[in-house]
Formats: C-alpha cells, structure tokens, sequence
C-alpha cells in the first residue's frame, strides 16, 4: 500500500482502514461507541460517507501493540480536533501498514487511540457533540475558569450571528483593529486559547469532562496504569507551513515534562507559552488528562501540528463551522461550500503533503522510541 493510501476521505472509512490494518498487525481492536449519531441522509451523501451502518456509528478504537507488561509505552492519538483525523488516521494506518510497528524496542509497547472524537471526525467539526474543543477539555472542571478577555471582547465578530459579505466585513475590521492594537498572537490567542463563557461559541472547553475525555481516561488507567516512561504524540492540522509537522511541547514552559520534550526531539520543540509556537498557548489539553490518569508515570507530551492553508483561512474555516452549525443550514449551498472550506483548512488531500506528513511522522515516532529506550 503506497502512502497516499494510508489516508482516507472520511470517518468511516478511516476507521474501517484502521481495524483492518490493525488485525493484519494482531492486535485486538477494542471499540467504544460514541453516544452520538453521524450525518443521516443527503448530508450523509455529499460528506462522502458510505452506507449507514446504525446505532454505534461513531466509535473510539484502541488498540495495544507489545508486552502487555511494558513499562514505557508509545501513546498516539488521532481525531482529538474530529476532522483533523484526516492526517492522524492516516499516520496510525501507516505505522501498521508499513510494518514499522515491528520496530519497537524491548520492553516498549504502543497505545494507538483512534478517533478520540468521532462526532467532530464525521462531521467534519473540530469539536464534539457538544460543541466542546476537546483540547480545551481537560481543565480542572472543580475549580473557577481562566477568562479570556480577548475573546469576550471580540465574541460578536469571532461568531458572528449572519455570515454576509456585509456582516463578514464589519467582524473583519474589529478583528484586524484588535490585532493591529495588541499584535497578531493576542489576536490568535483570543479567537483560539480556549474560552469556558460561551457554550454556542468557538474553542469552547464545557463545563464537564466530555465523553471523548472520559474515555481517553478509563482507557489509560485500565491498560497503562503501569507504565512509568509516557512518549505521548497528540497528532494535528491547522498550523504552521503546509505539510510541515511542527513538534510543540504540551508541558509548561519550565516544566520537567518540556524539559524532557526538549531532551527527546532537541531545540526544534517549541512551546505555546513562550512565543516560539504557531500555535497560541492552551489550557486543558489532552496531555493534562495523560498526566492525571496516569499519575506513575513521566510524561513527555507533545502536539504534532501539521500545516495545511495560510491561518487566517484556518480560523476563518472554524468560525464559518460554527455559524453553520448554528444558524445556518449543512444541505444549502452556502452550508457545503462552508464545510468544504473546512475540510480543505485540516486535510491537504494530496500526495506531496501526505508524504512530507508520513516522513516526518516516522522520524518523529523514531524519536519518541528512542527517548523512551534511552531512558
Ligand atoms: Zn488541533
């Protein structure tokens, strides 16, 4: 199977590619079925989905791969953000298709997770069910939410209630104001750090953990509670240049777990805290609930984010999902030109990005076992 194939065009496929190469691979495919439904009918048709196939039609699927005893274990995740599972999928299909999972060393195992949000991967979203940012999700839920004030200022021109040339112009003049004022970060950090006061709006992170995270977590206390060495990999798209995958530490700044990061992948690591990220700083991403749910263990975490489109259409594509989604309608022309945009912001459907994405991916999973061997 060439790269190009390791990738799918849709949710459903992706997942039957992946159990398929996962028992080609003997592994035993443990699934959990999502609460909620995937696209029905004309929706159903124009996403490119195949058949319905009933109730559990969105599914997490988990596999192992190793001694089941194994002290440093290899976690990758695809899907946290639903339609960048494009990619991920692809980048988990091809470490078992191409035989590379044959390489582990002694005493390693890998924990593959496939689709951690299914909802978001069928319907092209980058949230869940709930409109919940997964990757915001993982916050302490007990105690009070950060507020992110950029956000509240601009909220009526990130999610604006009409999407009109007119309406589009008047949000763009604020957002370029905001940004001129306080520079091109505060302007992405507004928009994309993560804001728990808007339950309608965009990277939204809820008010409870999600099923996606709830699941990430019995998963790693039941089959990884022993493993003391974590390399985890949190697999992306949206960021930086196109089919670059940029290694971005999950661990803050100063932080042993990005001290370790460092160690592992070297100076090209970089930190959303500290500035040298195309990403904005987060807060309850997934690497907060690797570390909490596996309390024995050090955690070296990181995002790789795959560059697809320029970010402004990026973000553009996300705050267009949010209002149809909201107000307008996924079967009218404007609904499907908009999730088109969406799909193209987080999957670069060609074969020089799949390559550039499966070269890198393979050096940087190398890196990751030869972090965790070496310890
Ligand atoms: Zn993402």
């Amino acid at each position: 199977m060439g790269v190009s194939n390791y990738f799918s065009d849709c949710y459903e496929a992706a997942r039957a590619k992946f159990r398929e190469a996962a028992r080609a691979a003997g592994a035993t495919v443990e699934t959990h079925a999502n609460p909620s439904r995937g696209p029905e009918g004309e929706v159903r048709d124009w996403l490119a989905l195949p058949t319905a196939n009933g109730d559990a039609d969105l599914t997490t699927d988990v596999i192992w791969i190793g001694p089941r005893d194994a002290e440093r274990l290899l976690l990758t995740v695809s899907g946290t953000h639903g339609a960048e599972g494009f990619c991920g999928s692809g980048i988990q299909v091809g470490w078992l298709e191409s035989g590379l999972y044959r390489e582990l060393p002694r005493g390693t195992a890998m924990l593959m997770v496939h689709a951690l949000n299914p909802h978001g991967f069928a319907w092209l979203r980058r949230v869940n069910e709930g409109n919940v940012d997964l990757n915001r999700n993982f916050i302490d839920h007990t105690g009070s939410y950060p507020v992110n004030e950029g956000y509240e200022t601009l909220r009526d021109a990130i999610c604006p209630a009409e999407w009109t040339a007119e309406s589009l112009a008047a949000a763009r003049e604020r957002l370029d104001a905001y940004g001129q004022t306080h520079g091109a970060m505060a302007l992405q950090s507004a928009i994309s750090t993560g804001q728990y006061s808007d339950p309608q709006g965009v990277f939204y992170g809820g008010t409870a953990p999600t099923w996606s995270n709830r699941t990430l977590d019995s998963v790693l206390r039941r089959h990884a509670g022993h493993a003391r060495h974590v390399a985890y990999i949190d697999l992306h798209t949206g960021l930086g240049p196109r089919g670059y995958g940029e290694i971005i530490s999950n661990h803050p700044a100063g932080s042993g777990g990005h001290a370790r990061v460092v160690e592992w992948y070297g100076d090209e690591a970089t930190n959303g805290d500290d500035g040298t990220s195309s990403s904005a700083a987060v807060m309850g991403d997934t690497t907060v609930g690797v570390e909490r749910a596996l309390p024995a263990a050090t955690v070296a975490g990181i995002t790789l984010e795959y560059g697809t489109v320029p970010l402004d259409e990026v973000l553009t594509a996300v705050r267009a999902d949010n209002w149809v989604h909201l107000h307008g309608d996924l079967a009218a022309p404007l609904g499907r030109e908009l999730k088109t945009r969406m799909r193209r912001a987080f999957y670069a459907d060609a074969d020089d990005w799949k390559a550039m994405v499966w070269e890198r991916a393979v050096d940087v999973h190398r890196r990751a076992l030869r972090g965790l061997t070496e310890l």
